[in-house]
């Protein structure tokens, strides 16, 4: 209980400090189960759920799998009642696994080989997703089976992953996928997008459901049958180094433009990362250590290749701490344990002096971090370790 702990300056560092309570059950995680670890806290989970879901309150929330597909995130979500957004066939094994019920799900990825679709038919999946005509061919055997969003796409620079760059069609080439679906007879049942993961400003989705609105209106010009439903896609932002707006003032201006919509039409959304970002950390014990060039270079256990592949794929700056704390602070570097020299986690950093085996925690590491990690060079991902599966503790471990 005597430990303390330092927050590292980090450029752009916003103020992040960690309980006695964190530090001890750190402490005994790693003594019990050895380093690397992340630690998955059940609750964060369930209180990010609800948040969205209180902020979103006429929408259905589709928890996209990708960011952290684990086991125990689909069992906590579905005891919470949530829906599921799927993209591959391991994924609707996953959700199959767990026992979600197909009629919860829906496929989203917009390219698909014919064998994706019959696992996700299999299974019971009747939703997905196309963004142009060779894929909507693909469902003309499927047609008595399925109802299709037409994924539309919005430009966004700023985001982590713009996913409008890979995916979604202009509204005019979404009315011609919609006007031969109508003449293959396939069922058109809505419209999807995705503003980008991380999209810090909520303008964009207004500016997504508008567009969406305008195809909608005229979709019914045109005489084809309305659209009954619109999926305003995923990238809710969290605060990692850089405070974001809170998720209610972020969804106002979302809700008055859904509120635009006819009455008819159900409101999907596909959170990934707002879900799972906050609920695990990472800690990493120092390997070695060398004096370079003026700097002191820790060489952890766990880096780029790892749980910090995020730093690679997904832009996102973690919060970093020592558990050791000391007034004295020299510039540092941390590096992961590989043998390429990509493998940096930060540099220019004030650390106190570690020794071997002392830890460093990585925060909000629940999104894209072990769902991207290789075992590059050999090294072993990082061990999840879950707390508060089941609802007996409701002690929060991560705040
Ligand atoms: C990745 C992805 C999501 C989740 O996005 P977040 O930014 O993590 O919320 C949702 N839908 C689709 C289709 C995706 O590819």
């Amino acid at each position: 209980m005597a430990h303390s702990h330092s927050v590292l300056s980090f450029q752009s560092f916003t103020t992040q400090t960690l309980s006695a309570d964190e530090i001890q059950l750190i402490e005994s995680s790693v003594a019990q189960f050895g380093a690397p670890l992340l630690m998955l806290d059940c609750d964060s989970i369930r209180r990010q759920y609800h948040a969205l879901n209180d902020a979103l309150p006429n929408v259905t929330l589709h928890f996209a799998l990708k960011p952290l597909p684990h086991p125990v995130v689909v069992r906590t979500l579905l005891e919470e009642g949530a829906n599921f957004d799927l993209a591959t066939s391991g994924e609707v094994e996953l959700a199959a696994q767990e026992g979600v019920p197909a009629e919860r799900t829906i496929h989203t990825h917009p390219i698909k080989r014919d064998a994706d679709i019959r696992d996700a038919l299999a299974y019971g999946c009747r939703v997905f997703v196309v963004d142009n005509l060779n894929e909507l061919a693909k469902f003309k055997p499927y047609r008595d089976e399925v109802e299709l969003l037409v994924r539309l796409s919005f430009r966004n620079a700023e985001a982590f992953a713009d996913l409008s760059k890979k995916f979604g069609c202009s509204p005019e080439q979404a009315l011609t996928i919609i006007e031969t679906a109508q003449a293959w007879n396939i069922h058109i049942k809505g419209l999807s997008f995705h503003v980008g993961s991380q999209t810090i400003h909520p303008q964009k989705y207004v500016d997504a459901i508008r567009t969406c609105k305008e195809v909608m209106e005229q979709v019914v010009e045109r005489g084809l049958p309305a659209l009954s439903t619109l999926d305003i896609g995923g990238g809710f932002p969290v605060t990692y180094t850089r405070q974001v707006m809170p998720i209610e003032q972020f969804c106002v201006p979302i809700n008055e433009a859904l509120n635009e919509l006819p009455e008819t039409v159900q409101v999907l959304a596909e959170p990934g990362r707002f879900i799972v970002a906050q609920a695990m950390m990472s800690v990493a014990s120092v390997m070695g250590q060398a004096e370079r060039e003026g700097q002191m270079w820790y060489y952890l256990d766990d880096g780029i290749y790892g749980s910090f592949s995020g730093l690679m794929f997904d832009d996102a700056q973690y919060p970093l701490v020592t558990l050791k704390q000391d007034d004295e602070l020299f510039p540092s570097v941390l590096a992961g344990p590989t043998c390429d020299s990509i493998d940096v986690i930060a540099e220019d950093i004030m650390l106190p002096r570690l020794e071997n085996g002392d830890l460093v925690v990585g925060c909000m590491m629940g999104a894209y971090t072990s769902a991207t990690a290789t075992d590059f060079n050999f090294f072993k991902r990082a061990q999840t370790i879950v707390f508060n599966e089941h609802m007996v503790n409701s002690e929060r471990l991560i705040g």
